[in-house]
């Protein structure tokens, strides 16, 4: 299945080969895994016209009729499961095991967005006067151009084009330099669907600067969909101004995590454990601070630092790895200068805190970790936890606060009324209260941050609306 995409793109009527093409790198082994179509300017321009014309009679189509091709799409994805989670596998190193999760949350996410295609209607609006009859109707939003990152490649694709299909809209999608395996694999079986020509296109690029070019400068896109870092987002918020396009933007995290004095100690450190080291710490809603509370510091310590001992570093796709290599060489740079920055101000290794050869680094815990510490002021995203001391639950929610993002923070507690309260007080989208991976199999729930981690919501029934146009109808009877 792999080489029937290799050296091609799908856009502008069907499957086009590129005479120009990048490599795709396995980051276990160095190993060149296929060649890509390398699109530029050309290619955006030929899809943009394609998604133009596809979008004039896919609009037209009902939400049933979507539903139904949508139906056939998340069946394909499960039958082609394992060659998909084999594929994020390769490019960018995610254990197989995970991968297999994030294709089957993929389809459940199509599935859950085929459902919904059924159900996008407007409102009955009263009238004050006898003669007139409104009401409100949802349309699609137009062509949506959509950038999406390589820690996720399927699941990122899954919960943008899904609900943009569902909603009618026609998508070109730039996935990530490292990840474009997967998102042709996915373009693929929307294909063999029966998803109409140009309803969903794929221009890999290894330079995203040609084709977003071409697209963010044009007005007929009318909704650019981002998952990646918030300088990157800022950017494009900025470019997307002058046509004035709706906007969504999935950014960086730098999520706490608050293990009061309540907790269960080795419950915690295990939901700790899991929120922080999948995906070797490369998501941006793992845990990227710990705070506990001083009366259990050290038994949590000795706890977490056990849990991750326990991970296996190894090639991701044999089924008991547990943690894969890390993307790139930046990635582990920025591991590796987190972790000498926090040790030469003082942090104490509890476990772990070498890299241990090619792209990998040991899952690792910190103590003593001081607050100027640039892992406790930027996103990490690698497989490295410091763990803080805090003696009051208002120092913690102070502390948790204190960052420009707003991605996701947890906490563990047993008391029902700081649940709520400490809840309530974090200024993040999504707070996790004994629960490490509160999104996992939720693509019905919202998903999104404040502050600087981004603008608008995907999932749920907020991730449809945000490719829904609303319009208003108001007929006065002859
Ligand atoms: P990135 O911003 O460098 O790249 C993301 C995507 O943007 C890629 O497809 C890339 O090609 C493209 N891109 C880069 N520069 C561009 C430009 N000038 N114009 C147009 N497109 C451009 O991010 P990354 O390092 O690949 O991904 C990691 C980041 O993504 C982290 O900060 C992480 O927290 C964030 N992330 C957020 C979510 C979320 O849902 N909030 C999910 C996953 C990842």
């Amino acid at each position: 299945m792999l080489e029937s995409i290799a050296r091609q793109a799908l856009f502008a009527g069907g499957w086009q080969a590129i005479t120009k093409t990048f490599p795709v790198i396995n980051p276990y082994d160095n190993a060149v895994v296929l060649e890509v179509a390398d699109c530029g300017a050309t290619e955006a321009k030929a899809a943009l016209e394609a998604a133009v014309t596809a979008f004039s009679s896919f609009r037209h189509t009902t939400g049933f009729e979507r539903s139904a091709i949508m139906q056939k799409w998340a069946a394909l994805i499960r039958q082609n499961a394992e060659t998909l989670a084999r594929t994020m596998s390769m490019e960018m190193g995610k254990p197989v095991f995970e991968s297999r999760g994030e294709a089957n949350y993929s389809a459940t996410a199509v599935e859950w967005y085929a459902a919904e295609a059924e159900r996008i209607a407007g409102d009955i609006v009263p009238s004050r006067f006898a003669q007139k009859r409104a009401f409100s109707r949802l349309e699609p939003v137009g062509v949506v151009y959509a950038i999406t990152p390589w820690n996720f490649p399927a699941a990122m694709i899954a919960r943008k084009v899904a609900p943009a299909l569902a909603a009618g809209c026609a998508v070109i999608l730039k996935p990530a330099e490292q990840s474009p395996l997967t998102a042709l694999l996915l373009a693929k079986l929307w294909v063999e669907a029966g998803g109409p020509a140009d309803t969903f296109q794929v221009l890999p690029a290894a330079d995203p600067i040609p084709v977003s070019s071409v697209l963010m400068g044009d007005a007929r896109v009318r909704k650019i969909t981002f998952t990646g870092s918030t300088e990157v987002g800022k950017l494009l918020y900025g470019q997307a101004a002058s046509t004035l396009k709706r906007l969504s933007l999935e950014l960086g995290g730098h999520a706490p995590f608050i293990v009061f004095e309540d907790a269960d100690i080795a419950a915690a450190a295990l939901t700790v454990s899991n929120s922080k080291f999948r995906n070797a710490g490369q998501q941006c809603v793992a845990s990227n601070r710990v705070y506990a509370h001083e009366s259990l510091q050290g038994a949590f310590e000795d706890a977490f630092a056990a849990q991750a001992r326990g991970f296996k570093l190894g090639n991701p796709l044999e089924d008991d790895t547990t943690i894969g290599p890390l993307v790139d060489k930046a990635t582990l740079d920025k591991v590796q200068a987190h972790v000498n920055d926090a040790v030469a101000r003082g942090a104490r290794i509890v476990s772990g805190g070498h890299a241990t050869g090619g792209l990998f680094f040991e899952p690792t815990v910190l103590s003593n970790v001081h607050a100027d510490s640039l892992m406790l002021t930027e996103e990490t995203f690698g497989p490295v936890a410091p763990v803080v001391g805090f003696s009051s639950e208002a120092d913690a929610v102070k502390w948790a606060n204190n960052t420009e993002y707003g991605l996701a923070a947890y906490i563990w507690t047993k008391d029902i009324g700081r649940a709520f309260r400490v809840a309530e007080a974090l200024e993040y989208g999504i707070v996790g209260v004994n629960d490490g991976v509160p999104s996992a199999m939720a693509p019905q729930a919202p998903f999104g941050g404040m502050k600087n981690s981004g603008v608008g919501r995907e999932g749920g029934r907020w991730g449809l609306e945000a490719f829904l146009e609303l319009k208003y109808i108001s007929i006065t009877l002859p």
